[in-house]
Formats: structure tokens, C-alpha cells, sequence
């Protein structure tokens, strides 16, 4: 038979899974020998049972009715015994804390009898009807489905004829009258009298939690944190204490460590003559935990001991909830406390310190995600004359960024060019608004959520974001926006934009700028004593991660300052290195000139003008880069995306023949171009291998010119290291008659030079059909490196650019994925495209090197699973590096 239920004796907490983390952590507090109210915990698999049926098992009633009768003759007393009863909390706990998201009811067995048994001495008078008072509310709201604000409206009425600041001070009276009023409110929306009967409060509490792991606010919740549906909650029933008992009483919730500093030293707040819930809900004004020490010697010094105790237990930061009756210390719940950034990575410094944890767990306990918030500039916000709040939405993309608001792309890019700083707010966006984005400093939205478009991109360039601002009310007609209070914020009001924290404030707040980062631009050096308690502790951790990891890290960059940066940032290389923008800005008229070039010697011709600039371009980069591999990708994109836009172009010679005179010659010609190269779907167009197999000369010239950059080089006594490598290859005949190119290029410049050049020739493995043949590719090639950008593209086949905004979040609503696949890789398709290239690669040239330069090397989740695959290196952008180096440190432990 199935044990639904369990005793907190009979738990543990390695049992979370089961018992839910609250239920677990009960258990083991109790175990330990804390004072913990008596109690039994009912499993998660109870209530996956009731979601999948509509109904509990069938075994659990009499379980149920075993424990409580237990609890009873324990306790001496009867649930809803009229005379002094035993009371109930029902409360809700999964297995992953998901914090008020669901329900917990107090205060079960209080009926119309048993409130006059528990009220029976006048002092407890009141105490008793406020006690029921609650229970009809949680109930009525909880249980019922009444909807709490008409609770809520019930207790402001009665508080305004009293002209009292807050519901402490309502007397008897007008408690006895709340709970008439109460249950005459639930009657009448429900038709249905509130139960007097003790047992079924409890059975109608325990289904309540149950359906409450459904509930709206959870599931939200759970697609935020990437908490499956299908864990199911757990439900701890326990003897009710009270905190709210007169001046000797009173509850409190404490952490081991200050949460957000980290630093060592118990850390809280009290709320004298209160219930829990009233400390956490805000409803009184709390004080600092170290009053209690005052207030009440005893309990205090109690409570530290047993803070001592669970932190050496936990080996963590605890956090703890606490209730003192009449001088009786009572522990409510503990847990592994949530933490900053900051206090993540000075709690695993001194624990190790301490002794109390290996340096391996120190490493653990801290992530990149933790790191990347560290590295972002902060708002300043200490001065009590900070900017107003305009609005509040999801924290989609961190830092903190200061700009004029503007309400359309193009007013983004205007301003932008004339060298102002700009937040572009709208509705939501489209991939229209991308250079709107991309001129941006900062991004608000009022709707979407955190995989919204504008989230989506916004994390991928870097920039700060903050969406799904409900609030707010946006006009891009009159541009404007309106806030929830009804203040109007017009086109050029500066405004200041928290991606951390989701808020945007008026004017320019200013910017505190993050020591972490200085740190790390400073290239990474030991900390003298000066240093801040944070960048010590950040760099041990780093120091740990770089002594414990295999995969190397490089970078994504392209331009020497870039490559620079990225090797400040502990980069070993450069894993990727676009030619693209080496055809763009002046450029382009000499890219237009080998586009145009009607003949084989006007393409040479034309070829030979960018040769030299491209040269000087890589001669930059292997500099920056001295002794370390540089792979540089041959040109990728569709050449027409160098060309005018065709609309425009059209309209141009429209215009000039409108007024009676020739157009330009030139704009003809490219018009026939655009014409003739328009492609419907670029991204599976003539670009990377085939346009160098169909495009003579390009090759040649991009491999002459890096050829030529590392002779430079070396003749000037540095050690450049290139690699080439070639893009969008899907069969092994495209690589090889590439390489024949590349080889030739290679070996004419060096008898020229007298320079050997031993260059590396590798491919990107980009396509499935790449990672399929990926055997006979590597015959070919000296190194592989993933593009999982468009291996996820091509893989799941869809296109980031429409797929993002179009499906994506229903995808993610519906839960098809947990993530987008283009942040975290999916492992069972993508990842095992992955996994066959590796084994096939390595199988047919034993010494591949192996490496993935899609902006998943720089996500933590995908670094483990590349780390796990066997990969030589993960390369990410200069900024992402020192999170690529901890997540591969923390991956090989
Ligand atoms: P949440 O998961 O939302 O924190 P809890 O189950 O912890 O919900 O319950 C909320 C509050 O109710 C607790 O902080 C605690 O103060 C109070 N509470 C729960 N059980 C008891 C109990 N047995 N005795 C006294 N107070 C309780
Ligand atoms: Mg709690
Ligand atoms: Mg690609």
C-alpha cells in the first residue's frame, strides 16, 4: 500500500521530492531536535493523483485520520474539542520553494463552539475571535473561491468607522461582528454555509492546496523559475502556535547571513504580538531582529543557537520562520535562504573559509548568471530624491541604462545618430524595431513577458530591457505613455531603466559603476587589500573554475579593440572572427563594384581595391591575439545584403525620372542586381561555402589577405596563430573543393614570402546534414566548431527572426520547451546533432579540435552540455567570457 502521508518523524530532508521542501525541512528541523510544532506532511504524489483525477486516493482519508488521531493523544487535545482545542495549519510546499504562490491556510477547527472554548479567559477573548476571524477569511478565499479583496473591503469598512491606522486595534466586538459578516459574505456568493465541522475544514483545506499547485499565479511562477507542471505540491498539517498571544508573543523570519551582503551575522525582522503571515504580508511595521534580544533574552539567545545549529547542518545560508508564544520558542520553516548576487559569492568564500564547505562546493554554490549580474552597472538609488517610478514590469534583461524616450525605430535611429541616448518604449516589438533596438540603450515594453521578442533580443545584444510593464498605457501616435497613475511621459523625457530590478524611473538617476567589472577590465589580477570584500570573493571563485576546467574559452570578435577586451576577460583566442563588417560603411562601393563587375577581370579588379583594407583589418586582430588562434569565418551572408534596398533604389530612379532625367547609370545597374539576386529565403540562400564556390575570387581574396596579415606579422616578430573556417558547409565535396582554393592561396603566398604558413583549415558545423556526414567532413578539416545558432534554425526549422515573436511564446506557454531553444540548446535534438558530429569527427581525425562559437557557448546551461560532450572550447562574446570560464569550471567539477 502507498504511504501518503508521514509523520515529521518520519521524514528527511533528502526527501523534498516527496515531502515538498517545506515538509522535508520540518522533518529534519524536528529530527535535529528543534522545537517544531507536531505534525505530518501529505506527498506530492497524493496530489498528482488528485490532478490527474479530480480526486485523492482513495487510501488517504484513513491515513489521514490515523496521524491526526496520533497528533491528538499526543497533543491531549481533539481538533474542534469545544473546550481549549487543537488547532490546524494546512500548508502548501513543492518541491522547489515557489514563495506564496499558493495556499496556506491557518488556524483549522475554529468553529462557532470551539472559538468560545479557545476564548474562554478574557484575556484570550479577543485573541480567539481574531483567530477566527482568519480562518473564515483564508477559508472563504482559499477554500471557497470568494475573492479575498471583498474580505479585505469588509475589514476597511469597519477600520475607517474606527479611524484606526491598521486591523491591531478592532476590539472584540468588532471581531464577532467581521466573522457574521464574513460568513454571511461567503454564503452569499457561494451558497454555501461556511463548514462548521473540524474534519471537513481539514478535508476541504488539504484539496484546496492540492488545486492551488494550478492556480494562475503558480503556473506563471513556474514557467518564470522553469519549474515542471507535473511536480505537484506537497501539504504539511501542524499544531497551530500563536504569535499573536499579548506582548510575550510574536513572530519573526530570520536568514543565517544578510541575504543581500552576505555578510556573516544573524540577520531579520520581528513583529511583536503577530501571526506569521502579518510579518511577511507588510501590514505592521516590523523590527530589526536584534531587538528581540531585548524584548525577549531568552528566546533570542534560543534562536541563534538554532540558527548556528542549521547553518553547520545545511552547510548553507538558512533562512528561517519563527513564532514565540508566551516566551516558547516555535520553528516554523527553514530553508537554504535565497541570496543576491553579491551575498552568493561572499557566503561560498566564507563558508570555505570556514571550513565548513570544500573550495569544489564553494565553486558550486555560485553561477554565471549570479556573475553576469555582478559585471552589469548599477543605479545609484541611495539619494531619498531619486527619480519617480513610471513603471514596473518584468526583468527581462539586466543593467541599468539612462535615455530620452522614444516611441518608434526610426525616431530611435534618428536620435541615435545625433549622438543622444535613447529608451524606446512600445506596445511590444517586432523584428521591425531592431534597429530601433539596436540604437537603443534600454528597452520598455508594456506587454510580454521574459521570452518576449523584445526580452528575447535585447539578452542577446546586451541590452537593458524591461518588459510586460502592465501599467503603462503606450501611445505611439501622440508618443506618449501614461502611467499607472495617470502621469503622461512625452517623447524626450529622460528616464532612468533598472534591467535588474524591472523598474524605470524619471531623469537620469546615476550610475554606480560595478567593481566586478573593473576587475575583470583591469585583466583579472589578484586583489590587493584595497579591493572590495566582492572582487575577492569573485576572484577566488574564478581562480577555482580556471584550475578546475578542460574546455577552453575563446571569444566572438572582430575588431582588434574587441579582441583586446576579450583576452582582458581571460579569452584564449578568438573562436570566431565575422568578416561581414569588413564590407560595410565606406566600404560598400567597393563591394558594389564586385557585385556590378560585368566581366572576370573587372571582378578581379574590383576584388584587389579590398584586399589591402581586409589585410590591415586581420593584421589588427592577430595582434591583439598574439600567440593565440584567431579563426576567421569567410564571408557568410548573401552578397545582395550589401547592396541598397530595393524599394528605395526603385524609388530613387522613380523620382529622377518623374522630373524629367536620366537616372544614374549606377543606380540602374544595382537595381538589376538587387533584382536579380533577391532571394525569398536568405537564411537558406546563396550564402557561406556556396557563395564562395559560385562567387570567384571572393575566397581567394579573403584567404590572401589573412595569408598575407600573418607573413606581416611574423616578419614583425609576432606569433599569429589564424584559422579559416568555412560556413554553411552541408557536404563534404563543398569543403573539399573550398579547401583546394584555400591550399593554394596558402601555398602561393608563402613561396612568395618565404614565410611557411601552416594554417589550420576547419568548418563550421551549422547544418544536420553537416553534423550527419560529419565522418567524410572532417577528412577535410582540421577543426570543427558549431554554429548552434543556425543549427538550431535549420534543425527545428525555423527562423529566429520570425519564430521568436510569432510562436515562441505560446511555445513556451504551452510548454513545448521550458527555454528558447536559442538560449539554452536543446539537447535532445540539437545536442545530439552535436554528439554525432563529435563522435563521427573524432572517429575519422583523431585530433580535431572541436569547439562551438554560437552564442550558446556563452549560457550556462549549454556550457555543462558542451563541457559534458566532449568539446575542446565554447566561444561567447568578450562580455560573456568570465561566465563561459566559471560555468566550465563549475561543469568539470
Ligand atoms: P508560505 O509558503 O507562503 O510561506 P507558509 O506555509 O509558510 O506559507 O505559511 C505562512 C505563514 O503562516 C508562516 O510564515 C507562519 O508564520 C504561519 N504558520 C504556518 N503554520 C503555522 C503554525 N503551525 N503555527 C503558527 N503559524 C503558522
Ligand atoms: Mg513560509
Ligand atoms: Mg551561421
Amino acid at each position: 500500500m502507498t504511504t501518503y502521508v508521514y509523520g515529521f518523524s518520519q521524514g528527511r530532508r533528502e526527501m523534498a521530492g516527496l515531502l515538498g521542501g517545506k515538509g522535508a525541512n520540518l522533518a529534519e528541523m524536528a529530527r535535529m531536535g528543534l522545537p517544531v510544532p507536531p505534525g505530518f506532511t501529505v506527498t506530492t504524489e497524493a496530489c498528482r493523483v488528485f490532478l490527474a483525477t479530480g480526486e485523492p486516493p482513495p487510501e488517504l482519508e484513513d491515513q489521514l485520520a490515523r496521524h491526526l488521531a496520533a497528533l491528538e493523544r499526543a497533543a491531549g487535545k481533539r481538533l474542534g474539542q469545544v473546550d481549549d482545542p487543537l488547532l490546524l495549519s494546512v500548508r502548501s510546499g513543492a518541491r522547489f520553494s515557489m514563495p506564496g504562490m499558493m495556499d496556506t491556510i491557518l488556524d483549522i477547527g475554529l468553529n462557532d463552539l470551539s472559538v468560545l472554548g479557545l476564548g474562554k479567559t478574557p484575556e484570550r477573548e479577543r485573541f480567539a475571535w481574531d483567530s477566527y476571524r482568519r480562518l473564515v477569511q483564508m477559508f472563504g478565499s482559499a477554500v471557497m473561491g470568494v475573492d479575498s479583496a471583498l474580505f479585505e473591503a469588509l475589514i476597511g469598512g469597519l477600520e475607517r468607522q474606527h479611524t484606526v491606522a491598521d486591523d491591531s486595534r478592532l476590539d472584540t466586538v468588532d471581531l464577532i461582528r467581521l466573522v457574521e459578516a464574513f460568513k454571511d459574505l461567503i454564503a452569499e456568493r457561494t451558497g454555501e454555509e461556511f463548514p462548521q465541522d473540524p474534519s471537513e475544514q481539514l478535508r476541504r483545506a488539504v484539496l484546496a492546496v492540492f488545486a492551488s499547485w494550478d492556480g494562475e499565479r503558480a503556473r506563471i511562477y513556474r514557467r518564470r523559475e522553469h519549474i515542471p507542471d507535473d511536480l505537484g505540491t506537497a501539504v504539511s498539517i501542524q499544531t497551530m502556535v500563536f504569535g499573536n498571544l499579548g506582548p510575550d508573543s510574536g513572530s519573526g523570519v530570520a536568514f543565517t547571513r544578510d541575504p543581500a551582503t552576505g555578510r556573516p551575522g544573524a540577520y531579520g525582522d520581528y513583529l511583536p504580538n503577530a501571526q506569521g503571515e502579518d510579518v511577511v504580508a507588510g501590514v505592521r511595521n516590523t523590527v530589526p531582529l536584534r531587538q528581540l534580544a531585548e524584548l525577549d533574552p531568552g528566546s533570542y539567545k534560543e534562536l541563534c543557537a538554532h540558527m548556528d545549529r542549521l547553518e553547520a547542518h545545511y552547510q548553507d545560508m538558512c533562512d528561517i520562520e519563527f513564532t514565540i508564544e508566551r516566551g516558547k520558542l516555535w520553528m516554523l520553516q527553514t530553508r537554504v535562504g535565497k541570496r543576491t548576487a553579491q551575498a552568493a559569492f561572499a557566503v561560498a568564500a566564507q563558508l570555505a573559509d570556514e571550513g565548513l564547505i570544500s573550495p569544489q562546493e564553494a565553486l558550486a554554490r555560485v553561477d554565471g548568471d549570479a556573475l553576469a549580474h555582478l559585471m552589469f552597472p548599477r543605479f545609484d538609488t541611495s539619494d531619498p530624491d531619486v527619480g519617480a517610478v513610471v513603471a514596473r514590469g518584468v526583468p527581462a534583461s539586466p543593467g541599468a541604462a539612462v535615455g530620452a524616450v522614444v516611441f518608434d525605430s526610426a525616431e530611435a535611429v534618428r536620435r541615435d545618430g545625433a549622438g543622444e541616448q535613447v529608451v524606446l518604449v512600445r506596445q511590444e516589438t517586432t523584428p521591425d524595431d531592431l534597429p530601433g533596438m539596436i540604437a537603443a540603450q534600454a528597452v520598455l515594453t508594456a506587454r510580454g513577458g521574459k521570452t518576449s521578442h523584445a526580452a528575447v533580443v535585447a539578452r542577446g545584444m546586451g541590452k537593458v530591457c524591461v518588459c510586460g510593464a502592465q501599467g503603462i498605457t503606450v501611445d505611439p501616435v501622440e508618443r506618449s505613455f501614461t502611467t499607472a497613475d495617470g502621469v503622461t511621459v512625452t517623447e524626450g523625457t529622460v528616464v532612468s531603466v533598472d534591467g535588474t530590478e524591472g523598474v524605470v524611473r524619471l531623469g537620469a538617476v546615476p550610475l554606480a559603476e560595478s567593481e566586478v567589472m573593473r576587475y575583470f577590465e583591469a585583466g583579472g589580477r589578484a586583489p590587493d587589500g584595497e579591493a572590495q570584500q566582492v572582487v575577492r570573493d569573485v576572484h577566488r571563485m574564478m581562480a577555482l573554475a580556471d584550475s578546475a576546467r578542460r574546455l577552453e574559452v575563446r571569444a566572438n570578435a572582430d575588431t582588434p579593440e574587441d579582441a583586446a577586451r576579450a583576452r582582458r576577460f581571460g579569452a584564449r583566442g578568438i573562436g570566431l572572427c565575422r568578416t561581414e563588417h569588413m564590407f560595410l560603411g565606406d566600404r560598400r562601393p567597393l563591394v558594389e563594384a564586385v557585385i556590378l563587375a560585368d566581366s572576370a577581370a573587372g571582378r578581379t579588379q574590383a576584388l584587389a581595391a579590398l584586399l589591402p583594407l581586409q589585410r590591415q583589418d586581420f593584421t589588427g586582430i592577430l595582434e591583439a591575439m598574439d600567440g593565440l588562434p584567431v579563426t576567421v569565418r569567410l564571408l557568410d551572408p548573401p552578397l545582395h545584403e550589401f547592396l541598397p534596398d530595393r524599394t528605395e533604389l526603385a524609388v530613387r530612379i522613380a523620382r529622377q525620372e518623374a522630373v524629367g532625367r536620366t537616372p544614374a547609370a549606377r543606380d540602374r545597374a544595382l537595381l538589376s542586381a538587387v533584382e536579380r539576386m533577391h532571394e525569398e529565403n536568405p537564411m537558406l540562400g546563396l550564402r557561406g561555402v556556396r557563395l564562395g564556390l559560385v562567387a570567384p575570387g571572393l575566397v581567394a581574396m579573403q584567404v590572401r589577405a589573412l595569408a598575407e596579415a600573418v607573413v606581416a606579422r611574423r616578419q614583425a616578430g609576432g606569433d599569429p596563430r589564424a584559422e579559416i573556417m568555412v560556413p554553411l558547409v552541408g557536404a563534404a565535396e563543398e569543403l573539399h573543393l573550398v579547401r583546394n582554393e584555400v591550399d593554394a592561396v596558402l601555398a602561393d603566398v608563402a613561396r612568395e614570402s618565404g614565410v611557411p604558413l601552416d594554417c589550420p583549415v576547419g568548418t563550421m558545423i551549422e547544418l544536420p546534414r553537416a553534423a550527419l556526414t560529419a565522418g567524410r567532413i572532417a577528412r577535410d578539416a582540421h577543426f570543427f566548431s558549431f554554429g548552434t545558432n543556425d543549427l538550431t534554425q535549420t534543425t527545428w526549422g525555423f527562423s529566429r527572426d520570425d519564430a521568436e515573436a510569432a510562436f515562441f511564446p505560446a511555445y513556451l506557454d504551452r510548454g513545448v520547451f521550458e527555454r528558447s531553444p536559442f538560449e539554452t540548446i536543446d539537447r535532445e535534438g540539437v545536442g545530439r546533432l552535436v554528439e554525432i558530429a563529435v563522435a563521427e569527427g573524432r572517429a575519422s581525425r583523431p585530433d580535431l579540435t572541436v569547439g562551438v562559437c554560437g552564442e550558446h557557448g556563452g549560457d550556462p546551461a549549454s556550457v555543462h552540455f558542451f563541457h559534458a560532450a566532449g568539446l575542446d572550447y565554447v566561444s561567447c562574446s568578450p562580455l560573456r567570457v568570465p561566465v563561459a570560464r566559471l560555468e566550465a569550471g563549475r561543469a568539470a567539477l
